[in-house]
């Protein structure tokens, strides 16, 4: 996997929930065109992270900085502006709407043009029809999103995502859900897109699909980042067995 520079630099975050310390200090880097996983057991806290780098929440301690920019007292609009975009554990797809109008949905106005109207220009929905089929999906873009399997309208979230041209993409759980048939072309779709660039943050409980797409994996426990390194050595590692097992 090649290995650039650092893209996503997470430095000494904390955030707490009353008084529960819920990210303890954390640190993280992203490096451009890497597929980096973070995994580690329920409660870790993994999606709070996210969170705060995508801009859910504010960090109480600690800087986020991306590309050499300091973002974590950004909007989120801003931080997607950058480049940063991510997928939710549950998907959030308009379920009336179309595929199409949902990929084109995170569009500047486009929320309002598309409910009230199908007039989305020529350019989007083609730019829309051609992200639809990098997922596998051109046969569906005028099918009501809910019409899907729950494992294909997390592919059209992921269109949707790319629609924005993200350089670095935060997977939250993205095979959570999807049934075994379409694992393969969601990992294959991953792959495809890192390769023509796309930097990826994954969350997932699937160890074997991690182990498999991802490098480095990034394991934490209890709030922060207690192994590093490429699979191979992340599966033998005794200090990540013991997290898994000693909750
Ligand atoms: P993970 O994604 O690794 O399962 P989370 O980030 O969801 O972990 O959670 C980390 C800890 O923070 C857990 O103990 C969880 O209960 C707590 N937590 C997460 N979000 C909130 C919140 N909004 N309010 C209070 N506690 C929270």
């Amino acid at each position: 996997v090649a290995q650039g520079e650092i893209l996503l630099d997470v430095r000494g975050v904390s955030k707490r929930f009353g008084g529960l310390t819920a990210v303890d200090d954390a640190s993280l880097t992203v490096r451009k065109g890497s597929i980096t996983a973070l995994i580690g057991p329920n409660g870790s806290g993994k999606t709070t992270l996210f969170n705060l780098i995508t801009g859910g929440m504010a960090p109480d301690s600690g800087e986020i900085w991306f590309e050499g920019r300091r973002i974590d007292t950004m909007r989120p609009w801003e931080r997607g502006h950058l480049g940063l975009g991510r997928t939710y554990q549950v998907t959030r797809l308009f379920k009336d709407m179309t595929v199409q109008q949902n990929v084109v949905a995170p569009l500047p106005n486009s929320r309002w043009r598309t409910m009230f109207s199908d007039s989305v220009s020529g350019h989007e929905a083609a730019r829309a029809r051609e992200l639809l089929d990098i997922v596998g999906l051109g046969s569906f873009a005028n099918q009501p999103a809910g019409a899907l399997s729950y494992g294909q309208q997390k592919l059209v979230e992921l269109a949707q995502v790319l629609m924005l041209q993200p350089k670095l993409i935060l997977l939250d759980e993205p095979a959570g859900g999807v049934n075994p048939s379409l694992l393969g072309r969601l990992t294959e779709v991953i792959r495809e897109l890192n390769r023509s660039g796309v930097t990826f943050l994954v969350v997932e409980h699937n160890i074997p699909l991690v182990l498999e797409l991802c490098d480095p994996v990034v394991v934490f426990s209890r709030g922060a980042s207690i192994a590093e390194g490429p699979p191979g050595t992340i599966r033998e590692d005794p200090v990540v067995l013991d997290a898994y097992l000693g909750d």
